[in-house]
């Protein structure tokens, strides 16, 4: 955004030999006291080795799960310490509560090059409060602030929000910071054809976004759930698809904003069908051929072909949204042909969502996008146009 004050870089900050009290987002997926995935620790890893290598003593901040304001051992962080300390080799010092004399006695005694990882943020309620005093005591375990957590941005918690604010030096990671540019690019200054795909569950969740992109792009397809509440909205019968029937008449002022603006729109030719989501099989029908007891799961394969044709000559792509119950191998060749298309297109590649995220690293091509976004609603809400507090409160 042009008239704001700017956002500093970890580069540019003082942190040589200092306490850097570091927000990530290390809300991993844990299975059996092990993580699971551990993409978004990985995710952060540049901007803890930059600290590391300007002996920076730092202090990790991050939350984990949803355990509403008390301890809850499921959520405890000793997993992902252990991966950190896999993935780098250093050695990972994990206070058991975030504040307090237990975090109080590792950090006074981090040397430069160690680490020191805060117990789960979301055992205080003060955190999702924003709560000014907590942010105090938090403040206390640092002399410089630094944000690497993307991912939540768009919320007003303490440690993203209250906290930067009392520190004079304050700014954002290098994963913050490669967000943020991508996501700018497409914000301000995208290279046309600017192009957007998008489909997922719900179009009520993504209005903000659909109103925003209708602006700006110079083509629009729209498959999955989404893609079926515009097809109704068209007037075509979507048997027992998922459809939002409340949001028929905004959808139908959508598609003519689209008209006016003598933009592209496509919305899916051709369906996947099944009797239910669980069923082994999905049969291909025309989108007018709907039988009243089945649903929508998948576009099918000359929709993908058609949006194909759009995504391959786009200068610029974002894409939100899979096109399809991609969960279940029936209905995930519509998200798979539309991340492949993504990956052929030689224009500046965007993927935004946690559910689209996934595919695209599912199917392996996540290194053939220009950005996948770790911030699934931040991503969004940024596109949007929307002020985040996470990254209001860095800006000097
Ligand atoms: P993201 O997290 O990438 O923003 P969403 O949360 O909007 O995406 O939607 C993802 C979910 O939408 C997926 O779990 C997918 O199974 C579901 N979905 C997409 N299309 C359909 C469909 N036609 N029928 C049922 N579910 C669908
Ligand atoms: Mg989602």
């Amino acid at each position: 955004m042009e008239s704001a004050a700017p956002i500093r870089s970890v580069r540019d900050l003082p942190i040589d030999g200092r306490r850097v009290l570091l927000r990530v987002d290390f809300n991993v997926p844990l299975e059996d006291g092990r993580v699971a995935d551990d993409s978004r620790i990985r995710a952060s890893l540049p901007t803890l080795q930059h600290a590391m290598e300007r002996g920076a003593r730092l202090v990790v901040a991050t939350h984990l799960g949803r355990p509403d304001g008390k301890p809850m051992p499921e959520f405890g962080l000793e997993p992902v310490g252990a991966r950190l300390a896999e993935l780098t080799g250093w050695e990972v010092f994990l206070s058991d509560d975030c504040l307090g004399d237990a975090s109080t006695k590792i950090v006074g005694e981090l040397r430069s090059g160690q680490v020191a990882l805060l117990e789960n943020l979301r055992f205080h309620p003060g955190e999702e409060k924003n709560d000014l005093d907590f942010a105090r005591k938090l403040a206390r375990l640092g002399d410089i602030y630094v944000n690497d957590a993307f991912g939540v941005v768009h919320r007003a918690h303490a440690s993203v929000h209250a906290l930067p604010g009392l520190f004079r030096e304050r700014g954002a990671g290098l994963l913050l910071e490669a967000e943020v540019h991508a996501l700018d690019r497409l914000l301000s200054h995208a290279p046309r054809p600017f192009v957007a795909a998008l489909g997922g569950a719900k179009v009520s969740e993504k209005l903000g976004l659909l109103d925003a992109l209708i602006e700006r792009v110079d083509a629009l397809v729209i498959g999955g759930a989404m893609g079926n509440t515009f097809l109704a909205a068209r007037g075509l019968d979507m048997g027992k698809s998922k459809i939002e029937v409340d949001k028929l008449p905004l959808a139908r002022s959508l598609m003519e904003r689209a008209r006016e603006r003598g933009i592209q729109l496509l919305l899916p030719e051709d369906l996947v069908i099944a009797p239910d989501p669980m069923s082994p099989t999905g049969e291909v029908v025309p989108a007018t051929r709907v039988p009243p007891d089945q649903l929508a799961l998948d576009i099918g394969p000359r929709t993908v072909a058609a949006f194909r044709r759009v995504i391959l000559p786009a200068a610029a792509l974002f894409w939100n949204g899979p096109m399809g119950l991609f969960e279940r191998a029936p209905f995930a060749q519509g998200t798979l042909g539309i991340a492949e298309a993504g990956a052929d297109c030689r224009g500046f590649t965007v993927v935004g969502g946690g559910e689209s995220t996934a595919a695209v690293m599912r199917a392996g091509l996540a290194s053939r996008f220009g950005h996948v976004s770790t911030g699934g609603g931040a991503s969004l809400e940024y596109l949007e146009g929307r002020q985040l507090p996470g990254l209001e409160a860095l800006r000097s």
